[in-house]
Order: C-alpha cells, then sequence, then structure tokens
C-alpha cells in the first residue's frame, strides 16, 4: 500500500503523513527534503542556485547526516522552491522517490507524488487549507524554533513559493484527478487524520474487517 499525500506549504501534510505511518506501520518519506537538501548543499558550497549547479547537487543528495533543523530554516525554503522548478533537478530526484515507493508499504508526501512519482498509489490525498491558516501554522512552527520571522514575512513567502508550485511547466502542484481533497482549515490534526484513516480504510480493508 502506498499513500500519496500533495498539497501546498504549511497545509498539515507532514503532521499528517507522520501519523499515517505510525497509524498503519508504513514508512515515510518527506519528499521535501530532497528539494531542501539540494538547496541545502548549494548554499553550503556557495554556489549559485543556477539550474545546472542545482542538478548536480540533486545527483548526488544524500539526506543520511542531513541535520533536520537546516534543512526547515525559511532561507533554504526559499531556495527549495526554485531549484525545484528545474527540469533537471526533478528528474535526478525521480529514481530515488519512485524506488522508495516500489518497495511498498509507505507514505510519501510531497507536491507531485499522485501525478507523477507514483500515479498507482491506492490512496491520494490533497491536503490543503487556507492562505491564513497555513500562514499561522508555518509562523507558530518558526517561533517554536526561536527563528524571529514575522508573521507577514512568512505569509509572504508561502505566497510567493504557492505560486512558484503551481505555476512551473515541469510536476506542477495540482491534484491528481483521483485524490480525496481535504481542506484542513477549520479541523485540528485529530479531525484530519480521523479523515484521512476512513478514506484508507475504505481503500484498503483492514486484516480486522
Ligand atoms: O514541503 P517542503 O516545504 O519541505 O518543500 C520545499 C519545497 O520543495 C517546496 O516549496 C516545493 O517547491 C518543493 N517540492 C517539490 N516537490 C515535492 C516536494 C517539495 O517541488 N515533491
Amino acid at each position: 500500500m502506498i499513500i500519496a499525500i500533495d498539497g501546498p506549504s504549511a497545509a498539515g501534510k507532514g503532521t499528517l503523513a507522520a501519523r499515517l505511518a505510525q497509524a498503519y506501520g508504513l514508512r515515510r518519506l518527506d519528499t521535501g527534503k530532497l528539494y531542501r537538501a539540494v538547496a541545502l548543499t548549494l548554499l553550503a558550497s556557495g554556489r549559485e542556485p543556477g539550474a545546472e549547479e542545482a542538478a548536480e547537487a540533486a545527483a548526488k543528495v544524500d539526506l543520511a547526516g542531513m541535520d533536520d533543523a537546516a534543512l526547515r530554516t525559511p532561507e533554504i525554503g526559499r531556495v527549495a522552491s526554485i531549484v525545484a522548478a528545474f527540469p533537471a533537478v526533478r528528474a535526478a530526484l525521480i529514481d530515488a522517490q519512485r524506488s522508495f515507493a516500489s518497495a511498498g508499504r509507505a507514505v510519501i508526501d510531497g507536491r507531485d507524488i499522485g501525478t507523477v512519482i507514483w500515479p498507482q498509489a491506492e490512496v491520494k490525498l490533497f491536503v490543503s487549507a487556507s492562505q491564513e491558516a497555513r500562514a499561522m501554522r508555518r509562523w507558530l512552527e518558526h517561533q517554536a524554533r526561536g527563528e524571529a520571522i514575522s508573521p507577514q514575512q512568512v505569509a509572504d513567502d508561502l505566497a510567493i513559493r504557492d505560486a512558484r508550485d503551481a505555476a512551473r511547466d515541469t510536476a506542477p502542484l495540482r491534484p491528481a484527478f483521483d485524490a480525496h481533497l481535504l481542506d484542513t482549515s477549520a479541523l485540528g490534526i485529530e479531525e484530519v487524520v480521523e479523515i484521512a484513516r476512513r478514506l484508507v480504510d475504505a481503500a484498503i480493508p483492514s486484516p480486522r474487517g
């Protein structure tokens, strides 16, 4: 069973993916980390985030040993969304994502999992939320990590990144035709997990019947 979760930034994909992985005993791949790792590699080497440099970094990317906190900064998120629009970067990261999926029993979250990476996923969820709800959630995450960034700055960053993700030619952010749409604006995490579990259970009857 593969559960594909796509959607814009800060819609709640990551938390939902972690909860579903735990509930069903599945492996999890957060594909945003791959693009963030490309950005981190580029910035650490002092290179420009141009298409060629980014594709080279993507071909060598290895999440092992990457510091989670370093990957999650606003700057890395910004550069990740720039390099993610380069077709050569996306192409370089496809095999790693597909081989993770082909091993089975996984939750994979990102922007193009249900559309490009693994369209045959048994369950596809497209998780979204209003711009305000997403900006507030992301700002609270930054606050919790002690990062100084204003709510307005967070909202602006998200709007720019979402527009870039949706407008790119290669693997733009959009729901697969057969994805379940889940708007989490007015829902708490427990409600989101509950709804998602019902969808998963309906797609895959549990052994307990
Ligand atoms: O999800 P996260 O914020 O970690 O992703 C960082 C950036 O990587 C996104 O803004 C998006 O541009 C890109 N991304 C992508 N395709 C994915 C996952 C992430 O283009 N499957």
